[in-house]
Parts: C-alpha cells; sequence; structure tokens
C-alpha cells in the first residue's frame, strides 16, 4: 500500500502534485510519501505484538535524518553497518540502547564510538571480530553485549548478489563451528554474550526460508543454553521482499505471524532488521525525459537521472514500474529508458514495452524508495540529488541538492602543481 495516484490525470504523492514539487526543486529527485512510511512500520511492527520484539531499521535502505527521525519517533530501533550508519541514527535521535551494528568488516574506530554511544548489542560475523571487540572494550573499561551471527547455510532463492544466508557467502560465522566460538565468545571477559543472529538475503519473497532459519536457529539455542549461554535476543535480521514487478510476497502480517508460530514458548526478545520493506515502496525517483532516439534497432528515451541516482537496475537487471506524471493518450513502443552516464549499463527500463515518452514529460520511477538515493554516487561529476519529504499537502526538502562546490570540497593541488 502506498499513498502515489492519480489526481484529474496528475500524478500526486499523498494531497502534493508531484509537478508542483518538480516546478520548486527540479528533476532529478526523490520523493517519498510520510504518511506510507508510517503506515509501513506500523504494519510491520503490529504483525509481532504478541511477541516481545524490537524493529531495528536497515540504515543502509535509506539514511536520510528525517526518514531515520520518522521512524525513531514511532519507536523503531536502527540496524547499522558502519560509524557513518551510527552517526547518522544517532544525530537522527534515535535510541542508541536500540541500535544493533552488523557487517563483517567493522573497523576499530567504528567499534570504540558504537561502545560509546552505549549501542544494544553487536552482531559479530567472524571469531577475530570476537577478540578485537573484547580488546577494545576491555581497554574502555565495559563489557560489550555480542551476539554471534551466524550462517545458518540457507538459500533465500533471491538475486545471488544479495543472497547472504549460504556457506559460500561472506556474512556470519558457519553454523557448524557456532558452538566452539561461543564457547570461546563466553570465556572472553569483556563480552556479554546475550544473543543469535542471522540475515540470510534481500529481496526474498516467501516467508519459508525464513522459517528454515528461524528453525536452525533455534535448535543452536537449545545448545547453548544447556551450556548456560544465556540467550536473551534471537536476531531474524531483515529481508522481507516487495512488489515490484509481478512479485507477492507475504504481507508483513503473514510473515509475522508464521515466525511467532515457530517462536512459541521460547523466552528471549526478537529482533527484526527491515529495510527495504519499510521504505521501498514508499518512495519514488522523478526524472525528466530529455531526448528520444530511434532507429531500426532500438527506441532510446535518454532521461536526466541515471545509473548513479539509481543504481539497482545496473547493479541487479531490477525491475522498476515507471508512470507518467500526467496520464495521457501515447503510442505503445518497446523501449529502454536510459540516463546520461557513460556506460552502457546505464539504464533504467530495458527493451520494455511502454508509452512513447516525448521530450520535457516527467516520468515516475516507483519503488525507489529502498536502495535508491543511498547507493546513488557522483560518478561522471554528478551532484547527487535532493529527497524531498512528502506529507497530506505539504512537502519538505530533507536534503538540497547537492553544487558544484560540494562537488569538489576536500580535494586540493599539491604545490608541485601549483
Ligand atoms: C541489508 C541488511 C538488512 C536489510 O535488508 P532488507 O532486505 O532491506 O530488509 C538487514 N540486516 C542486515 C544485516 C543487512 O545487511
Amino acid at each position: 500500500m502506498h499513498h502515489f495516484h492519480y489526481q484529474s490525470g496528475e500524478l500526486y504523492c499523498e494531497n502534493v502534485p508531484v509537478r508542483r514539487v518538480v516546478e520548486a526543486v527540479g528533476t532529478p529527485c526523490y520523493l517519498y510519501s510520510a504518511t506510507t512510511l508510517a503506515h509501513h512500520f506500523q504494519v510491520f511492527d503490529a504483525a509481532f505484538t504478541q511477541f516481545p520484539h524490537i524493529v531495528c531499521f536497515a540504515v543502509k535502505a535509506n539514511a536520510n535524518l528525517a526518514i531515520l527521525r520518522l521512524f525513531g519517533r514511532l519507536g523503531a530501533g536502527a540496524d547499522i553497518v558502519s560509524g557513518g550508519e551510527l552517526y547518522r541514527a544517532v544525530q537522527a535521535g534515535m535510541d542508541p540502547g536500540k541500535i544493533v551494528y552488523s557487517g563483517v568488516g567493522k573497523r576499530p574506530d567504528e567499534i570504540r564510538a558504537a561502545l560509546k554511544a552505549g549501542i544494544l548489542l553487536f552482531n559479530m560475523e567472524s571469531s577475530q571480530e570476537l577478540e578485537l571487540i573484547n580488546c577494545i572494550a576491555g581497554r574502555m573499561k565495559l563489557k560489550a553485549r555480542v551476539a554471534l551471527r551466524i550462517n545458518p547455510d540457507i538459500d533465500a532463492q533471491t538475486h545471488p548478489y544479495i543472497s547472504t544466508g549460504l556457506k559460500k557467502n561472506k556474512f556470519g560465522i558457519d553454523i557448524d563451528r557456532a558452538l566452539e566460538d561461543y564457547r570461546r565468545a563466553q570465556e572472553l571477559p569483556h563480552l556479554e554474550v546475550v544473543g543469535v543472529a542471522c540475515h540470510i538475503g534481500s529481496q526474498i519473497t516467501q516467508v519459508s526460508p525464513f522459517v528454515d532459519a528461524l528453525e536452525r536457529l533455534k535448535e543452536l539455542i537449545d545448545r547453548l543454553r544447556a551450556l548456560s549461554i544465556r540467550i536473551q535476543y534471537l536476531d531474524l535480521g531483515g529481508g522481507l521482499g516487495i512488489q515490484y514487478d509481478q512479485e507477492a510476497p507475504p504481507p508483513p502480517s503473514e510473515y509475522g505471524q508464521k515466525l511467532i508460530e515457530h517462536l512459541k514458548g521460547l523466552e528471549c526478545t526478537l529482533i527484526l532488521e527491515p529495510g527495504r520493506v519499510l521504505v521501498g515502496n514508499a518512495g519514488i525517483l522523478v526524472t525528466k525525459v530529455l531526448y528520444t532516439k530511434a532507429s531500426d534497432a532500438k527506441h532510446f528515451i535518454i532521461v536526466d537521472a541515471g545509473m548513479n541516482d539509481l543504481a539497482r537496475p545496473s547493479l541487479y537487471g531490477s525491475y522498476h514500474g515507471l508512470w507518467p506524471v500526467v496520464e495521457g493518450q501515447r503510442d505503445q513502443v518497446k523501449a529502454s529508458i536510459v540516463g546520461p552516464i557513460c556506460e552502457t549499463g546505464d539504464f533504467l527500463a530495458k527493451d520494455r514495452l511502454m508509452p512513447a515518452f516525448a521530450p520535457g514529460e516527467l516520468l515516475a520511477v516507483l519503488s525507489a524508495g529502498a536502495y535508491g538515493f543511498s547507493m546513488s554516487s557522483n560518478y561522471n561529476a554528478r551532484p547527487r540529488v535532493p529527497e524531498i519529504l512528502v506529507q497530506d499537502q505539504d512537502f519538505y526538502v530533507i536534503r538540497k541538492r547537492e553544487t558544484y562546490r560540494q562537488l569538489i570540497w576536500g580535494e586540493s593541488i599539491p604545490d608541485f602543481l601549483k
């Protein structure tokens, strides 16, 4: 469910015509619906009311301060994967006591900052990381709360680049050697071992891989408790998919209900780390058609947004719906929507039957709220685009368009070139 719809032939985000935003900030721009974001969080959170739980929004999906603040106000915690994301979450006023820190490559300075902030727990991804955190916490005269991120060897049946729970992936600790690492962690004086974690992948459209992972972790928890390791948190990660095209992911209510069925009797607090499902369909990327170019072989529609603004199609070949900002009668053509970047991989849609959009028209690239802006870059020296948050009849620029000055910020020419 989202709040992008047509009214008298014009696309609105909530009660704001998309055209009005474009008149104010230009194109390309990201547009998010605050009502949709809040609704998605509340629906997800409600799916788990029958079990003690914390919903930790995966910051990497959309790290804008205003969005973090919005979720934080609704009671969300944060799943972070870097010191930068910790900084963002804290700046947005999120509760450090609800922050979990995941990722295979935590640096010492990042670990120190997280300990200082007093985060809820670290999801440890290797035995070396255990030793390092123990050492840093010792020097700071603290105890670090940790969970071990387990690689349950589950096929999440998603794109290989976003599948993370298979033995061959770089993530987590092999479930077979988990006991050994838990024993070691338990011995380390500056660690408090409190949890078991996993995250099996992203854009998962069935519940069964989550249930399979849960079953494996439950077995592990039983064994750990038999060793008197007090497991208080079970972190099942994120990964629930959304509809981009024809996918039919389970609604959060079904996902929650099925997981809870398998959690009965387990005494612990459940942690969930949803990213995409909270923000994906709450945002669009608005772009303008610059040119069209047709030959015998191909029909190209060249727009002003490129792979640096929205990387997903180039990166994963992923599908994003396309809507005109102003409805109208157009011929259908088989065309590709391409950007201005000097790469053949720079496309937003490929060989798709679509209306023959003409120069000057505005297009909405749908489902762009997750891994859209957060993955964007300055490639080809393109300033990153503004982000706008709409609520009801109002819109707010929550990130300005970058300037050329900002593009060269921090660069300098050494003396020998002067
Ligand atoms: C990316 C990631 C998430 C969020 O994944 P979504 O598919 O966006 O829900 C959650 N936890 C971890 C550890 C991640 O790396």
